[in-house]
């Protein structure tokens, strides 16, 4: 017990139960430091972060946090325990373990996708089985880890879009013409967002379900619609690649999956978090980035029979500027990128 500390972030309210009795008491928890503080009238106590377990949602209004001895946390404030727990995580990354206690189906798939990811593991090696992974993650969850990406992206980097309506609805026709037949009958849910980029300047990347985030920049920057197709084409060839998930699995570890799996959206959620810093920093592997040039090459190859667009654009954009991944990833550099599409274009239809 400590009884100076007041509320150091947002508290939540809520009610107390001490797990003895039915009375409920009305109380305010919060974070301090790897401690959360429950304050019940007068009287606080404070639970080590890790012996206090949450329960996942699981579509009840009401989240329940666990303390010691039977003891818990009642609240309606779900945005508040979501917050709480990305707060908690950025100090202890990933509790992941409280997933488990998701539904039991679940967990017994999750118990068989572990084994085999086991054996996957020490056969291929963590890459081969993040790819794996991100094959059998289902797109509702794919499109969650969007939506969570957004969100931090937002706020970091990007700011609202100033195209004008004309520019926006260009760019909007340019997008669902490539995203339908490259994405044809694959079930993802293509999505054009576009915003200013701000220091992230000239950039597209593709999130893991479908959402594809272009800048005004980019756009500008853009001298037909070819050049942006084949952008987009490239965006859309990671998405069908399903390359977002495979490199989330490779950067955080294939808890994400699992936690995924469970529905466990709090978990998905801070570990998201972590996934924008990571893509925009890491941008996607050398062979990733290959195999979107490759997809973004045969379909300016079926329309007009050159990759030049691409390489064309490519090109202005590394002049401009400093390589920022996605799309100008420092890896393979842009020479290679460059000559790959030649080759590309050379060999097309042999
Ligand atoms: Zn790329």
């Amino acid at each position: 017990m400590r009884d100076t500390a007041t509320p150091t972030s947002a508290a939540l309210r809520g009610l107390f139960l001490d797990g003895t009795s039915a009375a409920s008491h009305e109380a305010d928890a919060w974070l301090d430091g790897a401690a959360l503080v429950v304050r019940v009238g007068d009287a606080q106590t404070r639970v080590a972060l890790a012996d206090v377990r949450v329960e996942p949602p699981l579509g009840r209004l009401r989240r329940v946090l666990h303390l010691p001895g039977g003891a818990r946390f009642e609240t309606d404030d779900d945005a508040g325990v979501r917050a709480l727990l990305s707060r908690a995580g950025a100090r202890e990354p990933l509790r992941l373990v409280r997933t488990l206690e998701g539904r039991l189906g679940w967990v017994l798939a999750s118990l068989v996708a572990f084994v085999a990811a086991g054996v996957l593991m020490v056969t291929f090696g963590l890459p081969a089985l993040s790819g794996v992974a991100a094959r059998l993650t289902p797109h509702t969850a794919l499109s969650s880890m969007d939506a969570q990406v957004l969100r931090v992206l937002d706020r970091q980097y990007l700011a609202p879009s100033t195209l004008s309506g004309a520019q926006r609805s260009r760019v909007e026709r340019v997008f669902g013409r490539v995203t339908r037949e490259v994405g044809e009958g694959q079930g993802f849910r293509f999505r054009l967002v576009t915003r200013e980029g701000g220091e992230t300047g000239a950039n597209a990347m593709a999130l893991p379900g479908g959402t594809v985030v272009v800048t005004d920049e980019l756009v500008r920057a853009a001298r037909s619609d070819a050049e942006l197709a084949g952008v987009f084409a490239h965006e859309a060839g990671h998405v069908t690649l399903r390359h977002g998930a495979a490199s989330a699995y490779r950067s955080v570890g294939l808890l994400l999956f699992v936690s995924l799996l469970t529905g466990d959206v709090s978990s998905a959620t801070t570990a998201a978090s972590a996934l924008p810093l990571l893509l925009v920093q890491n941008g996607y592997s050398r062979e990733m980035e290959r195999d979107a040039d490759r997809v973004a090459a045969g379909w300016l190859m079926r329309h007009g029979g050159s990759t030049r667009p691409l390489r064309d654009i490519l090109t202005r954009l590394d002049e401009e500027r400093p390589s920022v991944p996605d799309l100008l990833s420092t890896h393979p550099g842009l020479e290679e990128r460059l000559s790959d599409l030649r080759v590309l274009e050379a060999n097309w239809g042999r």
